[in-house]
């Protein structure tokens, strides 16, 4: 399919045009028929929206995060998806006698909230793979899988993720003996939840394209062996792909249902948008199919996966902005080093815990510059993984110089993760204008064991959310699903407390980082959208923008902190339609 390319100036007559588009093609399913008008205008000749297509709200909080009025009760939009006004009931009510009237009772609006990094496509996969999250043993394992089996064909593999070991008896890798005797012939897999290790049964062993006895090893990789050199079934980092590199694709019939599924759940959870990091041409195919189909609910930031083949492709056909903001290309993702758990994250000093070892870059220096060279040459913004303080540098060394050698680029580049940044480099993503794009529940997932890496001094510059914003940086918030949950309540509460889910620990790990509810909402709505291109759109609450928004049963704002992670969202609205509605308690 060809991609429109969009001069700014089409775009927004494009914008203007599609609302009367909308209004009758492109009407998205809901979930829950709309309420019956209050009252029913005369049908009006002209194709403009009739009045009872407006919506008004009253009677709610609503935190607009409009830094020009924060707070209203009353909203009113088009069903057609542009937001008319945001103010107080006595104005709107008075402004919009015809329109269908909701009354909020009392509850909560915030803008519909946007992950700037989930793997929407890796989710989908996932959610036709068996779901071993939360096991309590390998028993258990298995009779997961025995019943994720009834849905697979006769010579389907057997796919799993989510595994952790560490929530079972003993605290030991499993083999593949554990597998064998209840799936002798049926290949099985599955990942362990950190995405770092793979556990396979003989079946599967038995597939690969090499004998994998012995005691020849992968680079980047480990094959556990018992002493005889037979494997084990355990196969970690690049070992895992002699196996994941055999298994049949999921056919596209099953992935195209899978992104309908994964849609649902982010409404579910209040999500209208969602910035996918690294996709590739079937994944990328997939997104436009869904746009064409009219399928996507929700707005999708695509990045292309590396700067090879993908980004070819995008650069001369491309960049896709979909008029009604439901699909933007015109990014690419760059990897520049690895992760602190498994100290791949590339460190200037050596990791605390393992004298001589500093971690690995992905790209050396040069090639990072060729590679964001390559990207900002086809006016894309870059968005590149870094975690150590090393790779961070490496990385902003290269967008700095790949700036001022393409001005004409728009900008908005990205550090994605920005875990661990040297205090000679913070100022420089506001110099820069660079976008810390920070996943807060990365923090508290790794808080119990992130000190022991880089010690008591490196420590005090990790996930620094608070000093990044304060030194006038831009933080967009995600959430990196499915390496963490995708639920963005986690995310808020992380970001306000800096505790787990317990409460610990009391008062919050350097709770000098945490970031004021209003900051933690805006790195999930206005600013996430800012790391998308998106804020001219939605983000925020306020006329002339696009109707994403979620309802609360309570007020985000003044509940006590350890009750957000239990809000529940009640409605979700994306472009003006109601897509997610909870279910009514019994
Ligand atoms: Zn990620």
């Amino acid at each position: 399919m060809p991609l429109p390319r969009l001069t700014p100036r089409a775009r927004s007559a494009l914008i203007g045009a599609s609302l009367l588009i909308t209004l009758s093609a492109c009407e998205r399913p809901a979930t829950q028929a709309p309420p019956a008008p209050v009252e029913v205008a005369p049908e009006s000749a002209a194709a403009e929206p009739r009045p009872n297509d407006i919506v008004l709200l009253h009677g709610g909080i609503i935190h607009t995060v409009d830094s020009g009025q924060p707070l209203a009760s009353a909203m009113a939009f088009y069903r057609s998806g542009e937001i008319l006004a945001v103010g107080d009931d006595a104005a709107l009510l008075a402004a919009f006698p015809d329109a269908t009237q909701r009354d909020l009772a009392g509850r909560t609006v915030i803008p519909g909230l946007i992950d700037s990094h989930g793997h929407l496509h890796n989710f989908a996969e996932s959610l036709t793979r068996a779901q071993l999250m939360g096991t309590q043993s390998k028993e258990e394992v298995v009779q997961r899988l025995r019943e994720h089996e009834q849905s697979l064909g006769a010579n389907d593999w057997l796919l799993g993720r989510g595994w952790d070991q560490n929530d079972w008896p003993v605290q030991e890798f499993p083999s593949a003996a554990d597998l064998d005797q209840a799936f002798p012939d049926r290949p099985v897999l599955l990942e362990r939840i950190d995405g770092h290790a793979a556990w396979a049964n003989s079946a599967a062993m038995a597939m690969a394209d090499r004998d994998l006895s012995g005691d020849w090893q992968v680079e980047g990789g480990l094959i556990y062996r018992d002493a005889a050199g037979q494997p084990t079934g355990i196969f970690i980092d690049k070992a895992a792909l002699l196996l994941e590199q055999i298994v049949p694709a999921t056919s596209d019939a099953t992935m195209m249902e899978a992104l309908d599924l994964a849609q649902d759940e982010l409404l579910r959870l209040g999500l209208t948008g969602v910035h996918d990091p690294g996709l590739g041409r079937v994944a990328m195919d997939r997104f436009q199919r869904k746009l064409a189909q009219g399928q996507l609910r929700t707005r999708l930031y695509a990045m292309t996966d590396g700067a090879g083949e993908t980004l070819d492709w995008l650069c001369a056909n491309g960049p896709l902005e979909d008029p009604d903001g439901f699909l933007f290309m015109r990014a690419t993702k760059l990897y520049g080093d690895g992760a602190l758990g498994s100290r791949g994250a590339a460190l200037l000093e050596d990791y605390s815990d393992d004298p001589g070892n500093r971690g690995l870059l992905f790209l050396q220096a040069q090639e990072m510059q060729a590679q964001v060279d390559k990207v900002l040459a086809c006016g894309f913004q870059v968005a590149v993984h870094a975690i150590g303080d090393r790779g961070n540098r490496v990385v902003l060394d290269a967008m700095a110089a790949a700036m001022a050698a393409h001005p004409d680029n728009p900008g908005r580049h990205r550090v994605e993760h920005a875990q661990l940044v040297a205090p000679e480099d913070l100022a420089r993503f506001a110099e820069l204008g660079i976008i810390a794009a920070m996943q807060p529940t990365h923090a508290t997932s790794d808080m119990y064991w992130a000190e022991r890496r880089v010690g008591p001094e490196r420590i005090q510059g990790a996930y620094a959310w608070r000093t990044l914003l304060d030194s006038g940086a831009k933080l967009a918030f995600g959430s990196d699903f499915p390496v963490e949950q995708v639920d963005p309540r986690l995310g808020l509460f992380a970001a306000v407390s800096r505790q787990d889910l317990a409460g610990e620990p009391a008062g919050g790990w350097y709770a000098d980082e945490r970031v004021t509810r209003y900051e933690a909402l805006r790195g999930f709505t206005l600013d996430a959208a800012y790391a998308g291109f998106m804020e001219k759109m939605v983000g925020s609450l306020e006329e002339g923008k696009r109707a994403d928004f979620v309802v609360l049963d309570r007020d985000y704002m003044s509940i006590p902190v350890a009750e957000i992670p239990k809000l529940v969202v009640l409605e979700t609205w994306l472009d003006g339609k109601q897509l997610y509605a909870a279910p009514e308690a019994p």
